[in-house]
Parts: structure tokens; C-alpha cells; sequence
């Protein structure tokens, strides 16, 4: 007879969540199921940064960063899933990266297909140095749900629920959380089993871990992103204006179904969850300056031969977004522990997986890689 699968939790359905689930869970070793408050299928929420994400493949991390590793391992991954079965969701593009300051070399992105350093005539003028190269776009909203089909599809089980404690789910798994009809009855029942602890958990609850009991992380906080939807579907290419000293990023960024994400604002420790209005202007004059091709010339009021105003553009706009990139003092969390079983002297693994900021889905495949190496580790069960 077949080894019984061990039992998995895994806390979060957001990008992190669902990646990480899903290395788990394609070793065929563990029954993996996906506890989360909030899911792809959901309306948006302040509450799912996944869902406001631009989202581009454009590392920020330093050659020296172990998280170079995690986002080249990721790239490579996604690159393969946007040329095969996940076509739909992803835009290959070229990519302009232009920098106020003198860019390090060699590049942390030389690696990039058709990388290139741009010359003093290809760079705008606020602009010091550039770069451009071939990556993906990411349609995130599809993306996540191709995630969860990908899960449900090789019998992964996804339940909703609001996690008050790891205690709770270190008891019981997620009995609490099933549908009544498959919860035990207790007391009343003969023969009555209490339900078993699983044999590990996986935290990978985004900006939660700052609330969840057992967890409770301090370092972990908001960055806020305002963001622009428009109507665009002739944009075919993206580029970003860092200016890292003013913590100031312009990007535009198009998706397969011709939406484009304008933005953005990076803003520590500000939570307030709605768009400013004066921030969407602030996002539209910028993108506009650095991308004028978003209004096509014979749709700018003043005249072809004009430069294009917020007005052009406002018959675009889709959607003003705010998300809050789940950030952390000290980076990325990445490393196993353990719970104590309550009623018992027994402590089972918990892995940690979050605090990603802006680069949730640029780490997603290697952070999940790690993340099983770590629950393989602690559970005894590498092959
Ligand atoms: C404007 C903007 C632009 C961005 N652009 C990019 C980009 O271009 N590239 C990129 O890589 N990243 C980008 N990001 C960052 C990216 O969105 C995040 O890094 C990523 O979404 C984090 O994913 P996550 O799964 O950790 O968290 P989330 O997506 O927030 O998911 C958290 C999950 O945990 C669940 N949860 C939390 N607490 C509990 C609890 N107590 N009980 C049960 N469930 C719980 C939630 O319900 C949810 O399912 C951007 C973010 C913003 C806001």
C-alpha cells in the first residue's frame, strides 16, 4: 500500500501562497491545501497586494543580493510559462530601465535577453544612464487565477477562512474550516477522532504576518503604490524612470489584453487605502512626459505636433489602484521554525515565506523553491 501523503497547510492565497503551494505540491509527496482570507477570485482588496501589482520582471536586487538568484531562478521559470502553457497571461516586450544616476557595472540585469546599455541619444533628458532588454509582462489578475487552476487541477484543496492564530491550525489543520457537512460532530459521535494536526505549516501571508497571532512580526509594513489603469492596446513596449534618491519610479507597463499600468509611488508606512486624487494627476503628467506615444497623435487636443495633456488621456483611464507591497524591515522572510501543538508536547515545522515589497512575483518560483527546501529539511523528507 502507497506511504499516506503528509498533510500541508499552506496560509495565503496570494501570489507567494499559491507558487509556494504549488512546488509543494507538484513533488507528489504532501496533500497540500491553501488557507486564505482573500482569494484570486475575489473582488479587489486592500487586504491582496497580489491583485494591485503592475506587474513587470524587472529585478532591483544587487549581483551581491542572495535575491539576485531568486529572481534570475524566477525569471527563467516565468519565461518558459509565457512561451507554453501560461501564453495568455504574460507580454514578452522590450524593456527600457533609465536611471538619474550612473548605473553600476556590470548590470544585475545583463543576464536579460537582448540586454543592452542605452547611448547618451536614446535616454530622456532627466535621465543619466539606461538600459533595455527583453522580459515579461505579467496580466495578474489571470495569472493568479491560472495559479489556482494549475493547484485545484492536481487535487490541491483551497479553503477561505481568517486565521486568528497558528496555534489554531497547529491543533487541528483546517478542520474549523471545512464545509459542516465534513466536520466531525465531536462528542456526540462514537468512535469520534479528534482531528489530526498536520505535519507542517507554510506562512505566507503577505502583510498579515504583522497581525497573525503566532507570528506577530513587527518589522513587517506597508509601501504604497498608486497606479493608473488606461485603455492603451497600442503600447507594445515599457519603460521606468528610477530616481532612486527622490524614491521616485515613473513606469508604464502594458498587458496582453491592452491595459496599461501607469505609476507609481512608493510610500513607507502609509496606509491610507484609497487613491489621491492629486497623486493620479501627479502619476498621469509623469507617465505622459516619459511615454507620450500613450496618446496617439491625432487624439491630442492641442494638435498633432503637441505634446499630449492629462485631459487626452482621462477618456482612458479604467481604474485609479492603491496596494500595499508587503514590506519588511530586514528583507525578505525565508527560514523554518516550529509551533507547539497545543494539548501535546509535540512542535511541528513552520516555514515563513514573506515580506516581499515590490517584488512578490520577480521572486515568486525561487522563493517557493527555497521555501521547499526548507520544509523538506525540517520535516526529514528530502529525496
Ligand atoms: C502598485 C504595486 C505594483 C507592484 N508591482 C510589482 C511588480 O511589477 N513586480 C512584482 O514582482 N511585484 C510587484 N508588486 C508587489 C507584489 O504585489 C507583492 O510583492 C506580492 O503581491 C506579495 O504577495 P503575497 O502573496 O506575499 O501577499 P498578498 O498578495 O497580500 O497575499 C496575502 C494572502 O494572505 C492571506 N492572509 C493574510 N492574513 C491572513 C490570515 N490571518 N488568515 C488567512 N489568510 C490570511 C490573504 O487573504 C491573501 O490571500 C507591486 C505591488 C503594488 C502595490
Amino acid at each position: 500500500m502507497a506511504s499516506e501523503k503528509k498533510e500541508i497547510v499552506v496560509l495565503g492565497a496570494g501570489v507567494i501562497g499559491l507558487t509556494t503551494a504549488l512546488k509543494i505540491q507538484e513533488t507528489g509527496r504532501y496533500k497540500v491545501s491553501i488557507l486564505a482570507e482573500v482569494l484570486p477570485t475575489d473582488p479587489k482588496t486592500i487586504k491582496y497586494a497580489s491583485q494591485w501589482a503592475g506587474a513587470h520582471h524587472v529585478s532591483f536586487a544587487k549581483v551581491d543580493d542572495p535575491r539576485h538568484a531568486l529572481d534570475k531562478e524566477t525569471f527563467a521559470e516565468m519565461w518558459e510559462l509565457s512561451k507554453s502553457e501560461a501564453e495568455g497571461c504574460f507580454m514578452q516586450l522590450e524593456q527600457a530601465e533609465y536611471f538619474t544616476n550612473q548605473r553600476e557595472s556590470p548590470s544585475p540585469l545583463e543576464h536579460m535577453p537582448e540586454f543592452r546599455s542605452l547611448s547618451p541619444n536614446e535616454i530622456p533628458v532627466e535621465a543619466v544612464s539606461g538600459e533595455a532588454f527583453n522580459t515579461i509582462t505579467i496580466d495578474v489578475p489571470s495569472y493568479l487565477n491560472y495559479l489556482l487552476a494549475r493547484f485545484l487541477s492536481k487535487g490541491g484543496r483551497v479553503l477561505r477562512g481568517s486565521v486568528q492564530h497558528i496555534a489554531q491550525i497547529a491543533e487541528s489543520g483546517v478542520h474549523a474550516f471545512l464545509p459542516a457537512s465534513e466536520r466531525q460532530s465531536d462528542f456526540t459521535k462514537v468512535g469520534f477522532v479528534r482531528p489530526a494536526p498536520p505535519a507542517a505549516i507554510v506562512v505566507c501571508v503577505g502583510l498579515g504576518a504583522r497581525y497573525l497571532g503566532g507570528v506577530e512580526d513587527a518589522d513587517v509594513y506597508p509601501i504604497r503604490g498608486q497606479t493608473v489603469l488606461v485603455q492603451a492596446p497600442w503600447i507594445k513596449h515599457g519603460k521606468t524612470l528610477s530616481d532612486l534618491d527622490a524614491m521616485m519610479w515613473t513606469y508604464m507597463i502594458p498587458r496582453r489584453t491592452g491595459l496599461v499600468i501607469l505609476g507609481g509611488t512608493l510610500e513607507p508606512d502609509d496606509w491610507n487605502a484609497t487613491p489621491r486624487a492629486e497623486t493620479t494627476r501627479s502619476i498621469l503628467e509623469r507617465a505622459l512626459k516619459l511615454s507620450p506615444e500613450l496618446v496617439p497623435p491625432h487624439l491630442r487636443s492641442a494638435g498633432a505636433d503637441a505634446a499630449p495633456t492629462v485631459e487626452d488621456i482621462l477618456p482612458f483611464v479604467v481604474e485609479e489602484g492603491c496596494g500595499f507591497r508587503p514590506g519588511r524591515k530586514g528583507g525578505l522572510r525565508l527560514e523554518a521554525g516550529n509551533v507547539k501543538v497545543p494539548l501535546t508536547d509535540k512542535r511541528i515545522p513552520v516555514v515563513y515565506n514573506y515580506g516581499h515589497a515590490g517584488s512578490g512575483y520577480i521572486a515568486s518560483f525561487g522563493s517557493a523553491r527555497v521555501a521547499l527546501e526548507l520544509l523538506e529539511t525540517a520535516l526529514g523528507s528530502k529525496h
